[in-house]
């Protein structure tokens, strides 16, 4: 969206009956690698993730607990708080469904598409997974069982206001059709195009049986279904109603970072809402794939669930968050592992970087006294890493943008090889013993300080502790990393720096 000046991307709002697990972070460390990389180029950014604090099922929970739903979720709040400060996220707000702010912007758009025709009463018969919150027909269970967990559903019979989804089929056909970079990736448009040409039938959006959600407007015996209610948080954080001009700003997002089993509210339902509200849609809706542990589902009856706190303390915060992203391409599906974790961490990180990153400041430290030296730019080396610095830079632009991730990893750790390489041909520990070569050695250290200043430019989304630390040792500020995309090009490192040695980036884990 040209028109648009900041980007905003969002996580969805994860929903407080279940503690966070590894799928939590994984989303939400990849919004926070695509928000810090934003603001690394220069752009204003808001990065939106929340909780879901609404439903029948929360009300279940909060009264076997034998405390009250609002208890309930205060206590579950804190543990995605505290997982998010841990795991190094830069949120820009954080929205819980139970904020005042967000049952006015509920209570707004509901009376919106109300006065547009979207809604009506009707009397609601239908089986209902609680542990879901979904709606299913007869034909759809599967020997009475919930398709989607195997959980037996309940009969519902009640009045209920409806959302005349139907009437949205063909705006929202057309609008996939028109706009290929909508749903992402293909396969999952793919499977959403086959779902909508099938029928679309009208959605309950209300319900008598429990009292935990946002009421309906002028019928308050009813309370408004929990994803109608919750997916309106991606307005309410943008100053939906009230805020005009702030909202103007902000919307249409420009991502819904989501997982797969949440594609069909996000791609079907919420479309059809925003249409009925008159509102544009987001740019772009991006799923992504499921986790298993040690090759298993996981699951609380297995005893399985990676808590990322756990990992993070174990690995290291950076280590955790480079493997959510390198291990797997983005939108498939991927398994972790405590073995695939330490075996990334040795190699990539700790023999590939890690040692690349020491020996360079070692050397700098013992031939130049840790002064940076001045490098003649017409020399061929430098030119060439000129070149291989644009070629890495076009690769990460295209691939941030299809949220390539591990690709992008991949295209960054082409340097890490290359400097290790360039290395091991120069030699500078056989320059520096001949006084007629001074140039030769302050021309490859040069390189190589550059070589690892571009490093932590690039890692600064993934890792952005580590990449502090390295830009720390290499005698730079955080200051000389904030001039756009201008730190990607080539001999940006300023002579005469003094670089200090400090510990280890990644040390060995055995
Ligand atoms: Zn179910």
């Amino acid at each position: 969206m040209a028109s648009k000046d900041i980007f905003y991307i969002t996580t969805p709002i994860y929903y407080v009956n279940d503690v966070p697990h590894i799928g939590h972070a994984y989303t939400t460390v990849a919004a926070d690698v695509v928000a810090r990389y934003q603001r690394l180029l220069g752009r204003e950014v808001f990065f939106l993730t929340g909780t879901d604090e609404h439903g029948m099922k929360i009300e279940k929970t909060a009264d076997q607990r034998g405390m009250t739903p609002q208890e309930l979720v205060d206590e579950v709040v804190e543990r995605f708080q505290h997982l998010w400060k841990v795991l190094n996220i830069s949120h820009d707000d954080f929205i819980r469904t139970t904020e005042e702010r967000h049952s006015r912007a509920v209570t707004a758009f509901f009376q919106k598409v109300q006065e547009n025709g979207g809604i009506y009463l009707g009397t609601y018969e239908d089986w209902y997974c609680i542990p879901c919150e979904t709606f299913w027909t007869a034909n759809q269970l599967e020997n009475g069982n919930c398709p989607e967990c195997g959980r037996p559903a309940e009969k519902v019979k009640e009045k209920s206001y409806f959302f005349r989804m139907s009437h949205y089929r063909e705006q929202l056909l057309a609008h996939i059709e028109e706009h290929p970079e909508f749903i992402q990736p293909a396969s999952k448009r793919n499977e959403i195009l086959s779902f909508i040409k099938e029928e679309l039938r009208d959605l309950s959006i209300s319900r008598t049986s429990f009292s935990w959600g946002i009421p309906v407007p002028g019928d308050e015996k009813h309370v408004i279904y929990v994803w109608f209610d919750a997916l309106i948080n991606y307005l309410t954080a943008a100053g939906y109603p009230d805020d005009q001009q702030r909202f103007s700003r902000l919307w249409p997002a420009d991502i819904h970072l989501i997982g797969k089993d949440i594609l069909r509210f996000h791609a079907v339902y919420w479309p059809t809402f925003l249409f009925a509200a008159g509102l544009p849609l987001p740019c772009k809706v991006f799923a992504h794939g499921w986790w298993t542990v040690e090759g298993e589902k996981m699951s609380k009856s297995r005893g399985n669930v990676v808590d990322p706190v756990v990992i993070a303390d174990e690995y290291g915060v950076d280590p955790f968050r480079y493997f959510l992203l390198r291990e797997v391409p983005f939108g498939l599906d991927g398994d972790f592992s405590r073995s695939a974790m330490k075996g990334r961490l040795n190699s990539d990180l700790a023999n590939d970087l890690g040692n690349l990153f020491s020996r360079s400041i070692s050397m700098i430290g013992k031939y130049r006294q840790g002064k940076i030296p001045l490098p003649d730019p017409t020399d061929q080396r430098y030119a060439d890493f000129s070149i291989l610095a644009a070629e890495i830079f076009a690769e990460v632009s295209v691939g941030m943008e299809d949220l390539a991730f591990s690709k992008v990893l991949q295209s960054i750790w082409k340097l890490v090889v290359k400097g290790n390489k360039f290395i091991d041909q120069q030699a500078p520990w056989a320059l520096a013993k001949d006084d007629a070569k001074a140039k030769d050695l302050d021309q490859v250290l040069y390189c190589i300080a550059e070589l690892l200043r571009l490093l932590a430019a690039y890692l600064l989304p993934f890792m952005p502790e580590r990449s502090g630390e390295m830009i720390r040792q290499l005698g730079l500020t955080r200051e000389h990393y904030s001039q756009g995309e201008d730190i990607f090009s080539w001999g940006k490192m300023p002579s005469g720096t003094l670089t200090e040695r400090g510990p280890s980036l990644f040390p060995r884990l055995d």
